[in-house]
């Protein structure tokens, strides 16, 4: 496997792959390390955690800069990501015991309650596009649970796969209880399989996502699938247009367009359209592209070429079928993998861009009468992560956030993010299942019902 810079297409490394004897062989591990692991306190894990985020903290500058050579995102985000992730160890640090506290439930018995048990080693299968925060928000709450993991990363990402798996190692948590696999995806059958692998959790794309829980189904193990979106932002006519244009481009343009819940279509009521696209349209045309390690460039290139080649086919097989391009829409030079900030228009139904996930910097704008067209058009997609609303009247936007628009989570006045307190996930072909807050470390448990006569 290779790691490539894509800003100078230069590569990085070459890493040797495991075989299947030798993925056997972490995986026996892992699970010896669990059976005492399961046995750790609260306070033991929590002690583990914190000396994570010390780890992360005091190693921000070279991980940072791993991700940003080994997929291209910008420094200050990459700066950010490790960030967050020194938070989510920290939330699950001060929160996991009282999150997995037995729960007293009154019934016939003298005494019954739920208990909440580590279920065993867990398979991670991850995307490259925040190579640590995926990581690490399956990561934290599953060591805090008392699980141990084992992590099949992005192929073009194994830099990063390795650096977590030492990260673990250098905050002196046992041996063993999280290993990187260097494995394909085509390898991940045989690994699900394996009986000592008790679950999985995918964060990537729906087909992915279907293969897996294809054969999770197959071996009965419980899975939580984080997949694509194609998140809608309604644009009322008494919303901010400045700020809401701001906001959304913002959005859009977060890891060079490379999110799972950027913003990808907006729908604007047409009494304030023309405002919003002029206003929009600028922000997406002055976003400096550049150096990812320069202090101004708003985004850095694609992780990869074939990503960019392949944004560009779904951008002119939408433009072949009528919808027009008012900014980028080109390859600029072929020497890195940079995709110019895009916005269509005239998107219908039929188009990649109406029913795909268009995973770069491009939008789809869309015009309508009402707010009943808007939410619509919104639902009409086959995904269900996130979306936002824009408005100045706070009951209307929370009307149609809980009542009107099909995600698993509505932002408004705001664009959507990941937070540890917070749940997150999706519906439809979004996946199923919560990551973060209480709900996510919750999904790898044994929820035990006690009762005592
Ligand atoms: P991807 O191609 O689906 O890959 C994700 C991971 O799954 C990689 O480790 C990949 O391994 C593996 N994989 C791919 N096909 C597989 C299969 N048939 N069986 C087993 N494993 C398989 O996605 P990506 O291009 O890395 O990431 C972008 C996608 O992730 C987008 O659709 C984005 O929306 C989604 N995403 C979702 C969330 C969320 O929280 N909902 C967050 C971030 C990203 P290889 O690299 O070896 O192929």
């Amino acid at each position: 496997m290779k790691s490539i810079n894509p800003f100078t297409n230069k590569i990085i490394e070459n890493y040797k792959e495991h075989t299947g004897s030798e993925a056997k062989h972490i995986i026996k591990e892992v699970d010896v390390a669990f059976q005492s692991w399961k046995k750790t306190t609260f306070e033991e894990r929590k002690n583990y955690l914190l000396e994570l985020v010390n780890q992360l903290t005091e190693q921000k500058e070279s991980l940072s800069n791993l991700i940003m050579y080994e997929m291209g995102k910008v420094k200050k985000e990459a700066v950010s990501e490790i960030e967050k992730c020194a938070w989510v160890c920290r939330f699950y640090a001060e929160n996991g015991a009282q999150f997995l506290d037995s729960e007293v439930i009154e019934s016939d018995a003298s005494e019954s309650f739920v208990s909440f048990q580590p279920l065993g080693t867990v398979l991670a299968v991850m995307p490259w596009n925040f190579p640590f925060w995926q990581v690490f928000r399956f990561l934290a709450p599953a060591l805090m649970a008392g699980n141990t993991g084992v992590l099949k990363h992005a192929s073009n990402v194994q830099g990063c796969s390795l650096a977590i798996e030492k990260l673990v190692r250098d905050a002196g948590l046992p041996e063993n209880v999280f290993r990187s696999l260097l494995i394909r995806g085509s390898a991940v059958k045989q690994v699900l399989e394996n009986p000592k692998i008790k679950a999985v959790t995918l964060t990537g794309s729906t087909p992915a996502g279907k293969s897996v829980a294809a054969i999770a189904g197959s071996v009965l193990k419980k899975s939580v699938l984080e997949l694509g979106g194609s998140d809608p932002y309604l644009i009322l006519e008494d919303a901010d247009i400045e700020e809401a244009a701001k906001l959304c481009a913002s959005a859009r343009l977060l890891n060079a367009g490379q999110s799972c819940i950027g913003a990808k279509r907006f729908i604007v009521v047409e009494s304030v359209y023309d405002q919003f696209r002029e206003a929009f349209v600028k922000e997406m045309q002055t976003a400096k592209y550049g150096n990812p390690e320069d202090a101004d460039t708003k985004i850095g290139p694609m992780a990869r070429h074939d990503l960019r080649d392949e944004l560009h086919g779904q951008v002119s097989a939408s433009v072949a079928k009528g919808a027009n391009i008012i900014c980028g829409g080109f390859i600029p030079n072929d020497d890195d993998s940079f995709y110019p900030p895009t916005v269509l228009e005239n998107v219908e139904p039929g188009m990649p861009a109406y029913e795909e996930e268009l995973f770069g910097p491009v939008a789809s704008l869309f015009k309508v009468k009402t707010e009943e067209e808007g939410i619509k058009i919104a639902n009409d997609t086959v995904f269900g992560l996130g979306a936002g609303v824009f408005t100045a009247d706070l009951e209307r936007g929370k009307k149609i956030a809980e009542k009107g628009l099909e995600a698993g989570c509505v932002f408004v006045n705001d664009f959507v993010k990941s937070d540890p307190r917070l749940p997150f996930g999706g519906i439809k072909e979004s996946g199923y299942g919560r990551e973060l807050s209480l709900l996510g470390i919750r999904e790898f448990v044994n929820i035990k019902t006690i009762s005592i006569k």
